[in-house]
């Protein structure tokens, strides 16, 4: 009998967005009129500038990547002016969760996140038969939904190896300010890892974005990750990157596959990081998207939260009287309210995501689109919820 180990066994698969192809083929609809608003990608599309790069780069493939991914190392160390040795580049920075958890977390040690944090948390967690301490967002308030810090540095107990903080959060969009994120760094044990999730940093307004480089300066137990996926334009290609003081890199380095960042995504983020007026586009358009959004959500008078990313939660199903709220636990979808609305709006051809998986039961999140998109979701809500 072939045995897996009970804790993998017991993870339950990641719900992606449902791709267009498959929403065409279940329903008939024509992929040309389907709005994808489900995986926060960017709905400018990929820079010409990285398009151009991979053309120039393709002639290579018949050989290995730079296994050490030198060209793109030092272009992120200029960029950002960290030290090149400081840098792990990732097949997405999903990766570099995963080589994280990897590294300093044993069956039986615990992690801890928040309620409604980024599902990967979890997954990787679980993967290494670790215990998830989920800690209880701030319950109201302008942080509501949000990462409780002080609850989070109270639930760490000896055998806890890692904490995870995603700023801002996916899917809740929430953000804490970084004077809060510096507290909690002064706080947390140093033999603890804290894991910094920065996948939608670009989309903060300059004058809020913290500078987190400065804090792996000082903070030996810090590792930030950083995503080509969102802003920058390439998620189909897998690409994103930790940064963290030598110690910390040097374990990473050593469990990463030696070619884990394929050729073409190496030349294209090479490119897209050079490519200034690129994100200056991407953050615009992202502004400018989330306003059409939250007026059109205010008119249709649903329930949204604030979002510093490139989507939105909007809460389709009220929570009915009993006043139970939400639960903590990352449990399964099944039974969730918004599941019909959700399935509404696939036949109007809109496609959102679900978020019971994330214990946000009655409440789907939207990404972000081009203006006719985001029309296209107001304009299916209304009806889908039943107004
Ligand atoms: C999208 C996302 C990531 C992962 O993105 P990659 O495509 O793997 O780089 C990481 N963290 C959060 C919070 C995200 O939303």
């Amino acid at each position: 009998m072939l045995h897996a180990p009970d804790y993998v066994r017991a993870i339950a698969p990641y719900q992606g967005g449902k791709p267009v192809s498959e929403l065409a083929r279940e329903y008939g609809l024509d992929e040309s009129r389907i709005v994808k608003l489900a995986s926060n990608e960017n709905p400018l599309g990929m820079p010409q500038s990285a398009r151009d790069a991979m053309a120039a780069a393709a002639v290579e493939l018949a050989r290995y990547p730079d296994g050490n991914g030198f060209a793109l190392k030092s272009a992120i160390s200029k960029r950002f002016d960290v030290p090149l040795e400081w840098i792990t580049l990732g097949n997405g920075s999903n990766d570099i969760l995963e080589l994280a958890t990897r590294a300093f977390v044993q069956p039986g040690e615990s992690t801890v996140f928040s309620a409604h944090a980024f599902a990967v948390y979890a997954l990787a967690s679980q993967a290494v038969g670790a215990r998830s301490i989920v800690v209880p967002t701030v319950a109201s308030g302008p942080q509501a939904y949000g990462h409780d810090l002080d609850a989070m540095l109270q639930a760490i107990t000896t055998d806890t190896r890692i904490v995870f903080v995603a700023n801002p959060n996916n899917p809740t969009g929430t953000f804490l300010p970084a004077a809060a994120v510096e507290r909690f760094l002064e706080q947390v044990p140093t033999r603890v890892l804290v894991v910094y999730d920065e996948a939608y940093t670009e989309y903060l307004r300059p004058e809020e974005r913290p500078d987190a480089f400065a804090w792996v300066r000082r903070f030996p137990n810090l590792l930030v990750s950083r995503s080509f996926s969102k802003a920058y334009g390439l998620a189909g290609l897998r690409v994103g990157y930790g940064v963290a003081q030598p110690l910390v890199t040097d374990l990473l380095n050593r469990l990463r596959q030696p070619f884990n960042v394929n050729l073409l995504a190496q030349a294209a983020a090479v490119a897209a990081l050079a490519d200034g007026p690129w994100l200056e586009q991407a953050y615009r358009a992202n502004r400018e998207g989330m306003a059409q959004l939250e007026a059109g959500l205010d008119a249709i008078g649903v329930r949204w939260l604030p979002s510093w990313g490139n989507f939105l939660l909007v809460q389709v199903v009220s929570p009915s009287g009993s006043g139970a709220g939400e639960g903590v636990h990352q449990s399964a979808s099944a039974g969730d309210p918004a599941m019909p609305v959700y399935e509404r709006l696939l036949r109007a051809g809109v496609i959102v995501r679900p978020v019971g998986n994330y214990a946000l039961n009655g409440w789907l999140r939207v990404s972000v689109g081009l203006p006719e998109e985001n029309a296209a979701f107001l304009a299916a809500l209304p009806s889908a919820i039943g107004r």
